[in-house]
């Protein structure tokens, strides 16, 4: 695809360079061409020339004498005059009757500054305006003389489709937006069949989605198979210094489209015009911004769909618009853009590793399943973090182990390589850590622990215990919650076990245990007593008001035992499963401690390994009784 720019610079470097020019040229070029070149010689040069007669023309003045030899064509030459008195003597015998007249035409200082100056800088000013003209026919008309001149005018890049261009093939997943958008560029391409059945083409149509998920992406793919001129604009853009411009510039942008239908319009991050008006209540307020939002509306009912003009449009905040845009009518249509599940996931990644060197042997689904909730930005991130630290390592091609860091520096920050931490704490945060993984071991329905480290992270986190649901998920039930629940407070529960004391290391697990089960009893109506009554909603982007039951303060009292009831439920539970593993908890965080980190299968190993001595010393006691 070729995006042809407004240019960025004003055309006043233009001129100040073409200024800079015709000062160089005046001083090189010009003397050469618009006078002779005049050798400067010794007075016997000018002697023995006349001696010679080969003088062709001679003009004598009161400081110097210049003349011209024979030659086709003569060359000039100048000395100075000396005292000569037989100097008209000389002249007369070489045959130069006339030496008061210039030779070497001097032009008035008036034409040769005409001719050196003024000439050149019309030139340069008409070619000027041609190629401003010819970039901006090219663009479409559209854009900028300088930044004086371009209120006012929309900025809107115009991606010409051509054929390296991004496809839908390059945007991974998102087959369902993928497919809304196909129709959207058949109605494009075949208006007349919609027509003849009367359906309305829908105007507009909203990409909604959170950040990273390839929104952007997408539309530019609608760009590049869509075979049409194709603006593209940022909300941003539309916010002027000066009030009413970035009315000016809808309206523009409009004019431009309805020159170039069929054609696309794309306004990428379009909650920052379009938020919802505030009413008359705010005095000043943004009105700038709502004069914008209206005109936006006018001109989306004004146009005629039939034309073929279709305006598209991304947004993160779809919650935020203003109700009017998403009337029939104007953004009808809306094309949501999820974050990608595991197959998606591995699908981005695969596009992403074809942009560099990797190895033949790398396991995509693997690295997929670690990066649960990563969106393809996040993944596409990925790749390249792999790529940097294949580099810094000195390979010459990505491996597994580069996806498999790319996939912890992206989701839990860097690794910290000075060690901050002392010996005690390190042992802390080794038993911290184990009784997490412990605890997600030994329940049945929790997802199973891949990765265990005590290598602090720049993110904050000391340690880091991951792990990997089988497949994504989209139930859980009341079980898993509260296993969860379990498994983040198994860190507390080992510190408190062996130590004897608490820090400060389970703020983020209590936190998330709390949001667990508050969403448990609020949302998921997973206690008896308030059964299933929505206590809370969060603000779903894809359904707008909140609909939950508005709660009396003795509720919310209620619901909060409620929440700690179920967090000390899941505590105690952790408690005893690893009071009754002691053993196995000592273990495993000493050779956490010494390795600073293991993956699950070590993990898992050690614990079977020990599981299964346990259960054969069992079957000898069992034995040593029988009798
Ligand atoms: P958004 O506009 O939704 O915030 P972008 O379209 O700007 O996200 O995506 C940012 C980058 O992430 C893209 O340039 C691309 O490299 C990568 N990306 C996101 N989603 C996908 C996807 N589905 N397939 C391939 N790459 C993707
Ligand atoms: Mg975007
Ligand atoms: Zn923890």
């Amino acid at each position: 695809m070729n995006e042809v720019k407004t240019p960025k610079k004003p055309l006043i470097y233009y001129y100040v360079i073409v200024l800079l020019v015709l000062m160089l040229f005046n001083w090189l070029v010009s003397p050469a061409l618009f006078s002779p070149k005049i050798e400067e010689v010794d007075y016997g040069v000018f002697l023995s020339m006349a001696e010679d007669k080969n003088l062709s023309e001679v003009q004598v003045t009161d400081t110097e004498i210049v003349f011209a030899d024979n030659g086709q064509p003569p060359k000039f030459y100048k000395t100075g005059r000396m005292n000569d008195i037989f100097l008209v003597d000389r002249l007369w015998d070489a045959g130069i009757t006339e030496f008061g007249s210039p030779i070497v035409e001097q032009m008035s200082p008036f034409l040769s500054a005409i001719l050196s100056w003024v000439i050149p800088l019309v030139i340069f000013i008409v070619a000027g305006q041609l190629l401003s003209r010819y970039m901006m026919k090219k663009m479409g008309g559209i854009g900028g003389m300088g930044n004086a001149m371009s209120f006012g005018k929309s900025n809107a890049k115009v991606y010409v489709p051509s054929k390296e261009g991004i496809r839908f093939s390059d945007v991974a997943g998102e087959d369902e937006a993928k497919e809304l958008l196909t129709e959207i560029v058949d109605y494009l391409h075949n208006p007349q069949r919609y027509a003849e059945i009367g359906a309305t083409i829908p105007k507009g149509a909203l990409l909604v989605g959170p950040p990273g998920t390839g929104k952007t992406l997408l539309a530019r793919a609608v760009a590049g198979e869509a075979h049409v001129p194709f603006f593209s604009i940022s909300g941003s853009e539309f916010v002027e210094m000066f009030v009413g411009m970035g009315a000016a510039k809808v309206r523009d942008l409009f004019k431009q489209a309805n020159e170039k239908a069929p054609c696309i319009v794309f306004i990428d991050e379009i909650d920052t015009i379009g938020k919802k008006r505030d009413g008359a209540g705010a005095i000043g307020g943004n009105d700038e911004r709502e004069q914008t939002l209206n005109q936006l509306l006018t001109e989306m009912d004004g146009f005629d769909a039939k034309k073929g003009v279709i305006i598209l449009a991304a947004t993160n905040r779809p919650e935020s618009l203003d109700p009017a845009l998403l009337r029939p009518g104007r953004f009808d249509r809306r094309i949501p853009v999820e974050l990608p599940d595991l197959a998606g996931r591995e699908a981005i990644l695969k596009v992403h590793a074809k942009k560099v060197k990797i190895s033949d042997d790398v396991d995509f689904s693997a690295i997929a399943k670690a990066a649960a909730g990563a969106s393809g930005a996040e993944l596409a991130n990925m790749v390249n973090e792999a790529a940097l630290r294949a580099v810094r390592s000195g390979r010459k091609v990505v491996t597994q182990a580069d996806l498999e860091e790319s996939v912890e520096v992206v989701i839990a920050g860097y690794q910290k390589k000075n060690k901050i931490l002392t010996d005690h704490e390190k042992m802390v945060v080794a038993y911290h850590e184990t009784g997490h993984a412990l605890v997600a071991a030994l329940q049945t329905a929790s997802a199973p622990v891949t990765k265990i480290t005590i290598i602090p992270r720049t993110s904050g986190a000391l340690g880091y215990t991951m792990q990997v649901e089988q497949n994504d998920h989209n139930l859980m039930t009341k079980e898993e919650l509260e296993n969860k629940i379990a498994t983040y407070t198994g860190g507390r529960v080992a510190e408190d076990l062996i130590f004897h004391s608490i820090t400060t290391g389970a703020a983020n697990d209590i936190e998330q245990a709390t949001k667990l089960a508050r969403a448990m009893v609020t949302r998921f109506g997973m206690s008896d007593d308030f059964g299933m009554v929505a206590l809370e909603t969060v603000g779903n982007q894809y359904l707008g008001g909140d609909t939950s039951l508005a709660c009396s303060p003795e509720t919310a009292t209620e619901i909060d035992k409620k929440v700690i009831h179920v967090v000390k439920t899941q505590y105690a539970k952790a408690e005893a499963l690893l009071k009754s593993h002691m053993k196995e908890l000592n273990a495993l965080s000493q050779y956490l401690y010494s390795k600073e980190t293991i993956t699950g299968e070590e993990f898992m190993g050690i614990l079977s390994q020990m599981e299964q001595k346990q259960d054969e010393a069992g079957e000898k006691k069992e034995e040593k009784e029988e009798p």
